[in-house]
């Protein structure tokens, strides 16, 4: 009975089609008409994407752009801000084209529109997947009320190498963190129904591997073996797919040989054919003509190699524009390549409702009413708190109090236009609030704060113009050094506790912003162990884009801070946190070297044939350096609380599982400290033998928890075989039968461990 039931509603299933499954239809029947009208040239038009170029408001239809519009050679603008603007040009695309049909308007709203979160780096160290959703759907909200239809992010290259610049834009070292941020961004984003005229079509980026550039260089070579890029790179672009984002941007790098642009394995192989992926695939800035610098060829080689590889919009570079006629003519491409990147881009737009109503996003009321609101920033200066990271609070120095005398000292204590980080194209950046007004907010009269800049960013003065671009201003002070540090002593002097705010500006990372030292620049620290010789108590409140080295500030600063860059709200944050209104929760995405020369450090990596014993240093012919040890200085996961937590014995619900079984670890976690706070419980696993090697511990599961002061929790985690699961050396998705050990704890370096069987 049973079965003929089943074989009924399979065929009720096969029949029957799914209102997904008509709206398919209805598409396709769409794109078909309009493409059997199409020439080729306007089919080839679909697939260009220029930047916004000279367009300006009331004048669009007199640019160059627009005549480009008018011929039909124009899929898409991006980087083009505000209604007016968006609905000019769009009224050129839908009333002026012989087609009528209208552009795909995209923007890097990377971290935020107005309203600025902090840069996803920041945003990773939260571990809260509702903060980071929240923060994609209010970016999505004002970004589509501005007229933006289209984002650039979520980017979730993986890096573990923080001497590239880019690391600030991404979630760190992780695969599982990364996978999981990179759903709720896409979520955030997109929601639930794409044409709603308040989401916005989403496009993971860089496909694939950007973050693993040789020796931290931007746009550099990328080479693994395959098994690393599917257990180690490749799970949160596939977590984007997976959740159903709606495009990807192609990388800047190459990767086995062909530059990721050109590269059909990743592009079609990977992408298309194992992972399902239906949405289109857009170059980078110019990705397609830079193959020619990689040297695969001239413009119409390159171009073809492209579309061939399974790019469908070619952002900027116009190759495709500019040859795939020839190309076809000469028979280097088909006529199918150019339909399906076609179709792909106008299924975009229709799944958008563009062709419903090429306005929908372009309502000057909602730009009026939804942007930059006071609700958008309380929620951002909530998400910026939650991003910091606590690495140091000897003898419980802080929260400090609302009261006395407070020296507030360094170069970006007070560098409004600093704060939101790098990629916030869209930000008003002297509407930032600087640590000096967040100060001023939190404090109002109830403590007196002396502020002095120190030091400048860097000594040397060309290094620090091109670490304040894009308007990222910073004052340059002509005096020595030295007068300086004095000027700061002088006010160090009357106060009962020294706020030092240093480390990078917004500039010193993000794209094309390498470092091959990642020290804090050293009149900085010049400054830092001027203040420390004062005796007085000192916190560093530490501005960065990556992870930065901190030996000896971490060996002689008793409190330390790490603020990443919070965005809009990021001063008022820091003052909720540092008085105490904010019990920091943040933890690492990615972890801090004790020096560069141990880059890449990660918490994930193998055991090799000759470990070295846990807690030990140097032993000769064991794999470790002489003049380092093989530990990090803070390491992945890890952050402090003001509070402090206590977990109990891993507790399993059984030691042995097998598929279809699900198992249970499970901790009791006591807030041991004074304060109410958060903590992220964290769950590692560990395959101890496979057919292949296995790392020493990956992160499986995550809970964020709040415990009252006194307060107990239990944390249980669900166990199965998926858990367990990686790619063999077939590329296969496997979990082998045998012994594994499960972690624990506040930080991967940090855990109460077990063991138990897969059968
Ligand atoms: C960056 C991308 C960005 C694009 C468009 C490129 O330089 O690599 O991340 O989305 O520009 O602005």
């Amino acid at each position: 009975m049973r079965k003929v039931f089943f074989a009924l509603f399979v065929c009720l299933v096969i029949i029957i089609p799914s209102s997904a499954q008509k709206n398919n239809a209805k598409m396709n029947a769409f794109i078909t008409n309009l493409m059997s009208k199409m020439t080729l040239e306007e089919k080839i038009g679909q697939l260009n994407l220029p930047g916004s170029g000279d367009i300006v408001t009331g004048q669009a239809s007199n640019s160059d752009i627009a005549k480009k519009i008018k011929e039909g050679s124009v899929g898409g603008l991006f980087n083009i801000k505000s209604v007016e603007k968006i609905r000019e040009v769009q009224k050129i695309a839908v009333e002026q084209t012989r087609m009528k049909i209208p552009l795909i308007f995209g923007m890097d709203v990377i971290h935020g529109y107005k309203t600025t979160f902090p840069i996803p780096l920041a945003l990773s160290c939260t571990w809260n997947l509702n903060s980071i959703q929240q923060s994609a759907r209010i970016a999505a909200i004002e970004a589509s009320a501005d007229g933006i239809c289209w984002t650039f992010s979520p980017m979730v290259d993986i890096s573990r190498d923080p001497r590239w610049g880019r690391i600030s834009e991404g979630s760190g070292e992780d695969a599982y963190l990364g996978s999981q941020i990179a759903k709720a961004m896409v979520r955030g984003y997109q929601g639930d129904d794409l044409s709603k005229n308040n989401t916005i079509m989403s496009c993971v980026k860089h496909y694939a591997m950007y973050g693993a550039a040789e020796a931290g260089r931007d746009y550099n070579t990328t080479d693994m073996s395959r098994l690393r890029m599917f257990n180690e790179y490749l799970p949160p672009y596939k977590a984007a797919v997976d959740a159903g984002v709606g495009s990807v941007m192609a990388s800047f790098n190459e990767v086995d040989g062909i530059p990721a642009t050109g590269n059909k394995y990743l592009q079609t192989d990977v992408l298309r054919t194992r992972w399902g992926f239906k949405g289109f695939v857009v170059t980078d800035y110019t990705g397609i003509n830079e193959m020619e610098a990689h040297g695969m060829g001239d413009l119409q080689n390159v171009s073809a190699l492209s579309l061939k590889a399974g790019i469908d919009m070619d952002m900027v570079g116009e190759g495709f524009l500019t040859t795939l006629k020839k190309s076809l003519k000469a028979g280097k491409i088909t006529q199918k390549q150019i339909d399906d990147a076609c179709r792909r881009v106008l299924e975009a737009k229709y799944k958008l409702g563009l062709f419903d109503d090429p306005y929908r996003y372009c309502n000057l009321n909602r730009a009026k009413t939804e942007i930059f609101t006071p609700e958008h920033l309380k929620v951002a200066r909530s998400i910026a708190a939650e991003s910091f990271v606590l690495l140091k609070n000897q003898n419980n120095l802080l929260p400090l109090k609302k009261s006395g005398t407070i020296a507030l000292i360094g170069p970006l204590a007070d560098a409004t236009t600093n704060m939101s980080g790098t990629w916030s194209v869209s930000t008003d950046l002297d509407k930032c609030i600087s640590v000096r007004k967040g100060f001023q907010n939190v404090l109002g009269n109830n403590a007196n704060v002396l502020y002095a800049q120190g030091s400048n960013l860097d000594a040397d003065s060309a290094f620090q113009e091109r670490a304040t671009m894009f308007g990222r201003t910073m004052p340059r002070d002509k005096r020595p050094a030295q007068e300086m540090i004095n000027e700061a002593l002088a006010i160090a002097a009357q106060s009962d506790v020294i706020v030092a705010v240093l480390g990078e500006s917004s500039e010193m990372s993000g794209e094309s912003s390498s470092r091959s030292n990642i020290d804090i620049p050293q009149v900085q620290k010049d400054l830092l162990s001027a203040l420390l010789k004062t005796g007085k108590p000192v916190v560093l409140v530490l501005f960065a884009g990556r992870p930065l080295t901190l030996k000896w500030e971490s060996e002689n600063v008793p409190a330390i801070l790490n603020v990443w860059f919070g965005g809009s709200e990021a001063g008022n944050a820091v003052a909720d946190v540092l008085f105490g209104d904010v019990n920091p929760s943040g933890k690492l995405s990615t972890t801090f070297p004790q020096n560069i020369g141990q880059v890449p450090i990660y918490y994930a990596h193998k055991s090799t044939g000759r470990p070295l014993e846990e807690g030990k240093w140097f032993e000769k012919f064991r794999s470790n350096y002489m003049d380092v040890s093989n530990d990090p200085l803070y390491p992945f996961g890890f952050g402090l609380s003001y509070t402090t937590f206590s977990y109990s014995d891993v507790k399993l619900s059984s030691s042995s599982f097998k598929a279809g079984q699900t198992m249970t670890a499970s901790v009791t976690v006591t807030n041991t400290g004074n304060y109410d706070g958060q903590e992220v419980v964290q769950l590692y696993i560990r395959d101890m033998v496979g057919s292949i090697t296995r790392p020493v511990k990956e992160l499986k599961g995550f809970q964020k928890i709040s415990l009252k002061k006194g307060e107990s929790k239990t944390v249980s985690f669900p166990i199965t075989v998926e858990d367990l699961k990686f790619y063999n050396s077939d590329l296969k998705w496997v979990a082998e039968p045998g012994d594994f050990k499960v972690f624990i704890g506040t930080s991967s370096a940090n855990t109460h461990e077990a063991n138990f069987k897969l059968n």
